[in-house]
């Protein structure tokens, strides 16, 4: 008999593009509420059961990017770093593809095993917008579900994907964004670094970090200045 496995995901997403619906449709009334620590932004939890799987769902806050500039990007991105979900979710707007696969970017920049959900698909077909899934789906390197949350469409396969990812290794995250030349290299030496200190390349991606560092990145300089003491 196959033992229960627990595994956790986080939904991310633009603000308006179906997270709360979408959580809504995995979770049902198996909810908590509560708030993220020391700050007072809402944290939804809830849990469901599938395939002998317990599946605890975090609603990350909805964010277009995962810079520093907003305690609700700070939040979402320091969940993904740190407590490392077994899988993220995004929320994508289908009828708003390129704002919102810029999110989707930074969240494969993180190297996080990701799930697109392609919501809205009906506001996308009504926009006369034809969107080849299994070619997002290629070009991007992760699994794309087309979804129309507030019909409960989509739920199932949605379901399917995350329990095929919790099953699979690690997924290796063949995306990677070329920053040429000259950054490439400046990026290269600090992963370098960032990678000979283990406690610190086993917290967060060393080259996400490294990414951070040449932008100023205010919350990771932060951090690594209280971890040198
Ligand atoms: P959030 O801000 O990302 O949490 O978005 P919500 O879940 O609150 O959804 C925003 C609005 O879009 C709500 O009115 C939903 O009912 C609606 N919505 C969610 N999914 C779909 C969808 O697939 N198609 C359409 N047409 N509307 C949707
Ligand atoms: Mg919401």
């Amino acid at each position: 008999m196959r033992m229960a496995k627990e595994i956790t995901i986080a939904l991310a997403g633009n603000p308006n593009s179906g997270k709360t619906t979408v959580f809504n449709n995995l979770t049902g009334a198996r909810q908590h509420v509560g708030n993220w620590p020391g700050v007072t932004v809402e944290k939804k939890e809830g849990t469901c059961r599938y395939q002998g799987y317990t599946i605890k769902v975090v609603d990350l806050p909805g964010v277009y990017s995962l810079t520093a500039y907003s305690i609700d990007e700070i939040i979402a991105r320091n969940f993904i770093v740190e407590e490392k979900p077994d899988a993220v979710v995004d929320i994508v707007d289908a009828s708003n593809v390129e704002r919102n696969l810029y999110l989707a970017i930074q969240l494969l920049e993180m190297g996080t095993p990701l799930i697109i959900a392609l919501n809205m698909m009906d506001q996308a077909e009504s926009r006369g917008h034809q969107i080849d899934v299994s070619q997002l789906s290629y070009l991007l390197g992760v699994p794309v579900v087309p979804m129309e949350a507030n019909r409960s469409r989509g739920t199932q396969a949605l379901l399917q994907e995350i329990v095929k990812m919790a099953d699979s290794a690690v997924q290796p995250g063949r995306f990677r964004l070329d920053y040429g030349r000259e950054l490439e290299e400046e990026i290269a030496k600090l992963q370098e670094l960032i990678s000979e200190d283990r406690e610190l390349s086993r917290r967060y991606p060393p080259r996400w970090l490294a990414i951070k560092l040449l932008e100023g990145d205010e919350e990771v300089v932060k951090t690594l200045r209280v971890k040198q003491g």
